[in-house]
C-alpha cells in the first residue's frame, strides 16, 4: 500500500495513473476503521483498478471541540486493516495540508437537506463535511466515491455536492454494516462503557421493529411509538426520531406521497452520540 501525506505527491501519482486509463475508487474516512469502512473499500476494489482511502479527522465538521478532541485516532491499526484488505493507496494529510490558510469560508445552499435532523443539532456540521469532501474530490478526482448509508443525511448532501460541483464522480451508496446484536458499526462505539454498549443495541432493535410495524401504522403513530420506546431507557437522551422521504429528507405525512421512506434516529448515550437509520 502506498501512503501519501502531501497533496502534490498524491495528485501527481493519480494524474499519471489516470493518463494510463486506470480507474480510481475513493473511500474518504476519519479513521478508527472498522468492518463498515472495510466494506466500502471492498466495494471500491470490485469496481475500480485502484482504491484510495483517506484518513482525515476533519476539524471543520465538528461543532463541539470536545468531540473533536475525543474522536478516536488509531492510525497504526488502521494501516494494518487497510493492508489486510489490499487497499492500494492511503492518503493521510495533516490539518495544515488541507487547510493551509487556517479558517476558510465555504458556503453551499443545500436547501432542506442540511436544515433537518443532524442539521438542527450540529450547526455547521454539513458545511464542514461538504467543504472537505469538495477538497478531497478535487485532489483525488476519482471515477467513483463510496459512502455509507449509516450516515444517510451525509450521503444525500454529498450526492447533491457531486451533482453540482463534480458531475463526473459517481457516488456509490453502501449498506450499513452491523455488529451481531444489530448496533451499526461506528468509530464512536469504542467510547461506550459496558452498560452503554449493551443499551446501544436497543437503538437498531427499535428501528427494525418500526420497519415491521410500518405497513400497519401511520408515520405519526410510528414516530410516537418509537419516541416512547427510546424514552423508556434511562441511558438514552433522544435528539430526534424522524420518518422522512429518502430523497428530500422532508418529514412524511402521507405514506402514499412517496416511494422510499427512511426512519432516522440520533441519541446520546452518556457522552457518546449515535445515529442510525433504516429503510421502511
Ligand atoms: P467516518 O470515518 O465515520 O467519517 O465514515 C467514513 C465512511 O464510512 C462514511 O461514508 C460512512 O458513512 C461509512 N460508514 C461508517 N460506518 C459504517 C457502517 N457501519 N457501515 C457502512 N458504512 C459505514
Amino acid at each position: 500500500m502506498l501512503i501519501f501525506d502531501k497533496i502534490s505527491d498524491i495528485s501527481l501519482f493519480l494524474a499519471q495513473k489516470k493518463a494510463e486509463g486506470i480507474s480510481i475508487g475513493f473511500v474518504p474516512t476519519m479513521g478508527a476503521l472498522h468492518e463498515g469502512h472495510l466494506s466500502l473499500i471492498s466495494n471500491s476494489k470490485e469496481e475500480n483498478d485502484i482504491t484510495v482511502c483517506s484518513i482525515f479527522v476533519n476539524p471543520t465538521q465538528f461543532n463541539d471541540k470536545k468531540d473533536l478532541e475525543n474522536y478516536p485516532r488509531t492510525i497504526d491499526s488502521d494501516e494494518a486493516k487497510l493492508k489486510s484488505v489490499n487497499c492500494d493507496v492511503l492518503f493521510v494529510p495533516e490539518v495544515k495540508e488541507v487547510y493551509p490558510e487556517g479558517a476558510e469560508t465555504f458556503r453551499m445552499d443545500f436547501g432542506n437537506l442540511d436544515k433537518v435532523m443532524e442539521g438542527k443539532f450540529r450547526a455547521g456540521h454539513f458545511n464542514g463535511v461538504a467543504m472537505v469532501v469538495d477538497k478531497l474530490f478535487r485532489i483525488i478526482n476519482p471515477s467513483k466515491a463510496y459512502f455509507g448509508e449509516k450516515d444517510f443525511q451525509q450521503l444525500a448532501i454529498v450526492t447533491e455536492l457531486a451533482k453540482r460541483n463534480h458531475p463526473t464522480i459517481q457516488i456509490v451508496p453502501c449498506s450499513t454494516v452491523r455488529e451481531s446484536d444489530g448496533l451499526a458499526m461506528s468509530s464512536r462505539n469504542i467510547l461506550l462503557n459496558k452498560d452503554e454498549r449493551i443499551a446501544a443495541a436497543l437503538l437498531s432493535e427499535i428501528l427494525f421493529e418500526a420497519k415491521k410495524k410500518s405497513n400497519n401504522s401511520s408515520a405519526d403513530e410510528l414516530k410516537n411509538w418509537a419516541i416512547k420506546r427510546i424514552s423508556e431507557n434511562k441511558l438514552f437522551q433522544l435528539e430526534y426520531f424522524e420518518i422522512v422521504d429518502s430523497t428530500t429528507l422532508q418529514n412524511i405525512t402521507n405514506r402514499s406521497d412517496t416511494k422510499k421512506i427512511r426512519a432516522c434516529v440520533a441519541v446520546k448515550i452518556g457522552k457518546v452520540r449515535l445515529i442510525d437509520n433504516v429503510e421502511l
